[in-house]
């Protein structure tokens, strides 16, 4: 076997988001770039694969490799991913897609803690819900780093047999201290001579529960006054007495994330390991063990090698697990998938749609420095989303009663006039336009308090009562057609003690219903939305606002739970058209005029009133 170079292509080329598209289509990027070249190269294409991970003998009986790129996306089971991930999850899957390859899923269970399966199930559901499959195939299997835990111990007696490897018993005090800094070359432990044998004796007593927990580590033996302290002999195995969910205690030492990640990485025969910046530092440890080990055979060759792009930060937003957990478990919010939360099934329940988050991952890009994303890119991708595919509907949010005293002489008493409206004004090309709405208007319908002033400012175009100007001029009330329906001439309102409008007052022009021939001959300046009295249905709707108050809501060591918006909630009681009073829960809406908006699931709380989230307003609040 040819010695493996340890050199590494240099990731550091300028992202160009958008003034280069690759073969694929899409924007290019410095790891775009870097996987072109890598096909263009040949780099992976002697590769084998033994058709599950394994070592280098696994492979070597395999067939050449049918992905030409693998990937992977390796969270560990300890919470739900968030729009962080989704970033990751976008990112690691579209690159396998576009390019021919596989992207792995992989649970990152090397720590002796419980794998909740609450976890591992929401991330399977999430990773397909966004639109991927894994390791090939919709319903594979995913792995787990804990089935390598053999072939981790085999690796580390490996080390230890070739001189690269020993036993530490140092403290972990002592260790620290000897480990030095950055203007200081660390010191050699004193068991750092220990021969192969001895360090091979050591570390089995180690691993036959001989020693307590922290008493001694295995540590790689490569140098310890090297620049990067991450080289200044790393440990890689630990003791640590606790019942591991899948190897239950069958060990009682555990591989360090260092040094089980890139063992995980070569297992899976992954060409591409994209992580994190701040794992960058640890680049030189990755290759400094893939080297060794394929040196020893353990491995197949060529080694995965790991790039580093910038992780996502997005404005108001916590993109830390363990905060988001804080907030769950201080009940700040109603659970994980709380409509304001940033997890995946959060941002689901607030009406974010797959499509919506592909475009995000692809509109931020990747780069290679740590940057802000304003929350307003996020909101914008879903907009463009929902604007071709959310059905419209109306919905009267504050609504006051609007009497139209004429209508019986008019129309008929008790008459109710059947309206249509489309339910997409402009679907999308090449596509047969949904069924449209159906609704009827009577004598009373609901209107926003907003469309009515007594006393309209200067331009208002909306429903406003007959008055004396300061001339003493009559002005007529205002004419405008109710969306759909027909053309109305306000008259006035009622009032309670309080001075509260009760009820607004209007006539309806006869023969003006919207699509009937010469009703465009009453000119109006205002169209307003509205919802028939006879068959509009009360639903509970629910106004989001950004959760935090401070855009970098934890930066700098704040105190996030203080910077929570005490106003991020307000429910409301609203009346929406019969077309949306069997909503299906997860069902987008345009609500004219007011925004679009989710069906959420209804519960005992709301009883059997239809409740809608506020997914995202018309029009971007949030950049100015
Ligand atoms: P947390 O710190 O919130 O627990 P994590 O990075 O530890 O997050 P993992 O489950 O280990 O969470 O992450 C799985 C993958 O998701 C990793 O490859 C990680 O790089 C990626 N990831 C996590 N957070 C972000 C983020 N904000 N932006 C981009 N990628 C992320
Ligand atoms: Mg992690």
């Amino acid at each position: 076997m040819s010695t493996p170079t340890p050199t590494h292509p240099t990731p550091d080329a300028k992202p160009t988001a958008t003034d280069a598209t690759t073969g694929t289509g899409k924007p290019s990027n410095f790891l775009r770039q870097i996987i072109e070249a890598d096909l263009a190269n040949g780099t992976y294409a002697q590769r084998k694969w033994g058709g599950s991970p394994g070592d280098a003998a696994h492979h070597a009986k395999g067939q050449s490799d049918p992905a030409k790129i693998r990937t992977r996306f390796p969270p560990e089971p300890n919470g739900y991913l968030h729009v962080g991930h989704a970033k990751s999850i976008c990112l690691n899957f579209g690159l396998a897609r576009d390019y021919g390859g596989v992207c792995h899923l992989r649970f990152d269970d090397t720590n002796p803690e419980k794998e909740d399966v609450e976890y591992v199930n929401s991330i399977r559901d999430t990773i397909k819900w966004l639109g991927f499959d894994w390791n090939g195939s919709a319903d594979a299997e995913p792995y787990h780093a804990s089935d390598y835990f053999d072939f981790m111990y085999r690796a580390a007696e490996y080390l230890i047999e070739a001189g690269l490897a020993y036993v530490d018993e140092q403290s972990a005090e002592q260790m620290r201290a000897n480990r030095g800094d950055f203007g200081k070359p660390g010191v050699d432990s004193p068991f750092r001579g220990r021969t192969p044998a001895e360090n091979l004796a050591r570390f089995r007593e180690m691993r036959d529960g001989k020693h307590e927990d922290g008493s001694m580590v295995l540590r790689a033996k490569i140098d310890m006054a090297s620049p990067n302290i991450n080289l200044r002999d790393p440990a890689i195995y630990r003791i640590r007495r606790a019942t591991h969910h899948n190897t239950g205690d069958k060990w009682c030492i555990y591989p360090m994330y260092t040094y089980a990640h890139p063992i995980e990485d070569a297992l899976e025969q992954i060409t591409h390991s994209i992580c994190t910046l701040e794992f960058e530092d640890q680049r030189p440890f990755y290759d400094w063990l893939l080297v060794r080990l394929i040196e020893g055979n353990l491995l197949a060759n060529p080694p995965p090698r790991q790039y580093e792009f910038a992780r996502l930060n997005l404005t108001y937003v916590i993109t830390s697990k363990r905060k988001l957990a804080q907030l769950v478990y201080d009940h700040k919010v109603e659970g994980w998938d709380d409509p304001r939360m940033p997890t995946i099934v959060g941002l689901r329940r607030r009406g974010y749609t797959p499509a919506a988050l592909q475009l995000f991952a692809e509109r931020i890009g990747v780069t290679k420095s740590d940057s802000w994303i304003d929350y307003s890119t996020l909101e914008g991708c879903l907009r463009e989303d929902l604007e071709l595919k959310a059905h419209r509907g109306f919905a009267v949010l504050n609504p006051v009663k609007l009497i139209m005293t004429n209508w019986d002489e008019v129309m008929g008493a008790g008459h109710l006039e059947p309206c249509t409206q489309p339910a997409l004004p402009n679907p999308p090309q090449g596509t047969e336009p949904p069924p449209p709405r159906h609704f009827t208007i009577g004598k009373e319908v609901w209107i926003d308090r907003e469309d009515f002033e007594e006393v309209p400012p200067k331009g208002y175009k909306r429903l406003f009562p007959p008055s004396i100007d300061g001339n003493g001029n009559a002005v007529a009330g205002n004419k405008v057609r109710l969306k759909g329906g027909y053309v109305i001439e306000c008259t006035g309102c009622n009032k309670d003690a309080a001075g509260t409008i009760t009820e607004v007052l209007a006539t309806v022009v006869p023969d003006t219903k919207s699509g009937t021939p010469g009703s465009e001959t009453v000119k109006v300046k205002g169209v307003i939305t509205w919802v028939g009295v006879a068959d509009g249905v009360n639903a509970e709707v629910r106004m989001y606002d950004r959760l935090f108050l401070d855009a970098q809501p934890d930066a700098g060591g704040k105190d996030f739970i203080e910077n929570l918006n005490p106003n991020s909630l307000k429910v409301m009681t609203a009346i929406v058209e019969p077309s949306l009073a069997n909503a299906e829960a997860g069902q987008q809406f345009q609500f004219e005029r007011h925004g679009y908006f989710v069906a959420d699931r209804v519960d005992h709380v709301t009883g059997s009133k239809p409740v809608f989230n506020l997914a995202v307003g018309l029009k971007d609040g949030w950049g100015k």
